[in-house]
């Protein structure tokens, strides 16, 4: 009995091991197996781990690249923090306001000035901000002040303005813009729409000097930039159906409109604008159309007179530049014959820059723009344009049937050899004569 259980006891021992023996080994396959999937993971973490750096280090070098590029601009921001700082309870602003508003025309220069400030000072929704770029913009056109031109574009598409920008005030580099600009330019006629223009017929061309480096002249008359040319940025200058000048032949419309002359002498201002001599009028003198009184804001030359009369140009012809109160352009031209020496001109000619630059004020030198007009006031009118990019219509033309004379010295001693734009298509208008 004692044999049996000892047996019993052996097999149930025996049973045990085996039991034991193949749970082990099971389990010692499993961990095989885990092992193996861990290896494979580890090896998928790694790699992982390996692009995961690879990618911080690109960020690194980028974030790198853009602190040296944000550097400068760091700089330009704390300027621009400055002068905001300058302008911020508003009183500067109010101060320059009430010394403007006591002028009665401001310069374009003055305009964009007041409208950088409004804008840093009341924002760039500011209406008053945008009402100065425009302003600025119109009477930059009239005088083809390049820089004020750009300014002006500029402030307005700060504005929030739909404007195109010239592609020449672009900074030298930016190409990538470029041509976006060139698009939106397309789509304008000019930059602005009213224009004066002439301020700027002229041309470039001086005797010698007139290589177009120092700034980038837009338009000339002649070559790459010749009046042909004018309408790939100045759409207007190519599709116009009024535009100017014209040669002027009949037959002729009689017309009752009254045109008098009431100009003031005042301080001389002159500028070569690279286009033309300018003559920039202080306030005060001005035609009436029908009783409608039209400031002089500027005159300027051509040589030789744009206008024909019959096919035939003059030697020269003086383009007195006026606006309306609402923002009707009209001209006088007074045609120059060569003849006698004319006295208003040997005063203009003493004192004309002869290089393009800014605005000169001779000292203690007055001029009187009626010293330029004929005794008689009769005239041929039309409607027209600017004679000078870019083009716009809508200038009312009276061209004086008395030229005045010029000697041919003086001809000869204007800075611009040809700053005419050709005559025009009539297409169907009407020239009216008193
Ligand atoms: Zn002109």
């Amino acid at each position: 009995m004692k044999r049996t259980i000892a047996e019993v006891i052996l097999a149930l021992a025996l049973i045990g091991a085996g039991a034991f023996g193949w749970t082990n080994w099971k389990s010692n396959q499993s961990a095989k197996g885990q092992l193996t999937e861990l290896q494979a993971a580890s090896e998928e973490a790694t790699k992982a781990a390996a692009e995961k750096e690879a990618a911080v280090k690109a960020a690194e070098v980028e974030m790198s690249a853009l602190r040296a590029e944000l550097a400068p601009l760091e700089g330009q921001a704390q300027q621009l923090a400055a002068v905001k700082s300058a302008m911020a309870n508003g009183t500067t602003l109010a101060d320059l306001e009430a010394a403007y508003k006591t002028q009665k025309n401001l310069s374009a220069e003055r305009q964009v000035g007041l409208g950088a400030l409004r804008m840093l000072t009341k924002g760039a929704e500011d209406p008053a901000a945008m009402e100065a770029f425009r302003k600025a913009l119109q009477l930059s056109e009239l005088g083809d002040r390049k820089n004020t031109i750009c300014a002006a574009q500029i402030g307005l598409a700060a504005a929030g303005e739909k404007v195109a920008i010239m592609a020449d005030c672009l900074p030298k580099g930016a190409k990538g813009d470029k041509s976006g600009h060139d698009d939106k330019a397309a789509a304008k006629d000019g930059h602005g729409k009213d224009d004066g223009h002439a301020k700027d017929d002229g041309h470039g061309k001086p005797g010698s000097k007139k290589a177009p480096e120092k700034h980038a002249v837009h338009w000339g008359y002649d070559g790459e930039m010749g009046p042909e040319r004018w309408g790939k940025e100045f759409p207007t200058c190519a599709k116009g159906k009024s535009q100017s000048p014209l040669d002027i032949r009949g037959p002729f419309v009689k017309t009752r409109t009254v045109v008098t002359a009431d100009y003031k002498e005042g301080q001389l201002k002159m500028i070569n604008n690279g286009h033309t001599i300018q003559v920039n009028i202080p306030p005060g003198s001005k035609i009436r159309i029908d009783g409608v009184p039209h400031e002089l804001l500027q005159f300027h030359f051509h040589r030789p007179s744009e206008e024909k009369i019959d096919g035939k140009p003059m030697a020269m012809v003086v383009h007195f530049v006026h606006k309306s109160a609402d923002g009707k352009l009209a001209v006088v031209g007074v045609l120059l014959k060569e003849g006698n020496e004319n006295p208003g001109i040997k005063t203009l000619w003493t004192h004309m820059p002869m290089e393009e630059g800014p605005e000169v004020t001779p000292e203690g030198v007055s001029f009187n723009p009626a010293n330029l007009l004929p005794r008689e006031f009769d005239f041929y009118s039309y409607e027209g344009s600017l004679t000078t990019p870019p083009c716009t219509e809508g200038v009312r033309f009276f061209i004086l049937k008395t030229p005045v004379n010029v000697a041919k010295e003086q001809v000869a001693a204007f800075p611009f050899k040809r700053n005419a734009r050709p005559v025009q298509e009539l297409n169907g208008r009407e020239i009216t004569t008193n």
